[in-house]
């Protein structure tokens, strides 16, 4: 249930945050995907949600009192739906406040809807960095999930973003989707290289309930590789990234030399960061207390439309041993694990003094590739 938020002056006078964006639109849906989103109906409908963005924005700046966003990233959906007007206008209005410097600003955009004109038009109003999904080169794969778009539009997209954003491009695969195997991921993987990425992030395709493709899947209308040759596929595609030189830095990204994404390093080692927009969560750390407000707005765009401010999102507090762990389980997604002297502060005791025998167990193991497995130990040993 919507709530109000638990305000207390705790949560006010943050110095930094990172704020992440959410647009809820894309021009099609793939078979996979739950991300909240809706297919775009009219030009006049994106109008109207940017102006609500705005507002959502302003009101949680102040809400919270912030001092200055150190990172920020647009995310969705398919922020390249806005198209070069809505950016520039959405970007002309982020660099109005005050408190708006960030070291890096990240946009996901899709091929199809990511030409010249808009790629130009984010990097001149301010983003850093752009984030492609590009998800695979292998048409039978892409076609069989409804992937929009074609491999030729990829290829030419990721020629642009190589041009425009030659310091700081990621490209998202997936692997361990219909009709893919371990040579046609390499393969995938040796193409994207040809174009210099500086990140790549490379996820394993779940199949999450009530998608079409959990439907295709039990009506047998399309088969996936099954669970070992899923992670056959997956394993291969990090060894070419490792063996290409990428850093396989958190447990479905690879960053080349300085090309790490400090936005999402943040969520993994639990900073605060704010969220606005249908769907987008956002979570402020009290570190006198060691606890969270975390707050998610609902899915649901005409109701944010109509009043978009944070006291309509679904509020909650994290105790102290809350945010450990999710401090835990988060920070050991991440190469180094959870920042120690940002734990110590927060909570008064390091991560190694949280759960010393799982770590001694786990001292000459792969806690990234087996992270559940490592969790598992490591909250039984928490709550001994
Ligand atoms: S484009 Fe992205 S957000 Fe939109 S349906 Fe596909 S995977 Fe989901």
């Amino acid at each position: 249930m919507p709530g109000e938020p638990q305000l207390e002056s705790r949560h006010c006078g943050l110095a930094d945050v990172s704020l992440y964006i959410h647009i809820p639109f894309c021009p099609s849906f793939c078979d996979y995907c739950d991300f909240y989103s809706e297919t775009v109906k009219d030009g006049g409908r994106l109008d109207s949600f940017l102006t609500a963005l705005i507002k959502d924005i302003n009101y949680q700046l102040e809400f919270f009192g912030i001092e200055k966003i150190v990172t920020a990233y647009i995310g969705g959906g398919t922020p390249s739906v806005l198209g070069v007007r809505r950016i520039r206008s959405l970007l002309d209005e982020l660099g109005k406040l005050k408190c708006f410097s960030p070291v890096e600003f990240t946009i996901e955009a899709n091929p199809e809807s990511a030409d010249r004109e808009f790629l130009t038009a984010c990097r001149e109003g301010g983003i850093t960095r752009l984030s492609l999904g590009a998800q695979s080169f292998h048409e039978p794969s892409r076609k069989s999930v409804n992937r929009a778009g074609s491999v030729i539009t990829l290829e030419e997209c990721l020629s642009l973003a190589g041009t425009i954003f030659p310091q700081a491009f990621c490209a998202d695969l997936l692997a361990g989707l219909p009709y893919q195997t371990e040579e046609v991921i390499t393969d995938d993987i040796k193409r994207l290289l040809e174009f210099k990425p500086s990140h790549v992030s490379l996820y394993s395709l779940v199949t999450e309930d009530g998608t079409p493709l959990e439907d295709k899947v039990k009506a047998k209308m399309l088969t996936l590789p099954d669970t070992d040759a899923a992670d056959n596929i997956w394993l291969a595609g990090k060894n070419a990234l490792v063996s290409a030189g990428f850093e396989h830095y958190e447990i479905s990204n690879f960053s080349a030399k300085g090309g790490r994404c400090l936005h999402n390093t943040r969520y993994w080692l639990m900073d605060s960061w704010l969220g606005a927009g249908p769907a987008a969560c956002g979570t402020v750390v009290d570190e006198k207390t060691g606890t969270a407000l975390r707050f998610t707005y609902v899915h649901d765009t005409d109701a944010y439309m109509k009043n978009p401010i944070i006291h309509n999102a679904v509020c909650e507090h994290l105790d102290r041993i809350t945010l450990i762990k999710e401090s835990l389980l988060m920070g050991y997604r991440y190469m180094e694990g959870p920042d120690s002297r940002k734990f110590r502060s927060r909570f008064g005791i390091s991560a190694e003094e949280c759960i010393p025998r799982t770590l001694e167990r786990w001292k000459e193991k792969d806690k990234m590739l087996y992270l559940n497995k490592f969790l598992t130990e490591a909250f039984c040993e928490l709550e001994m």
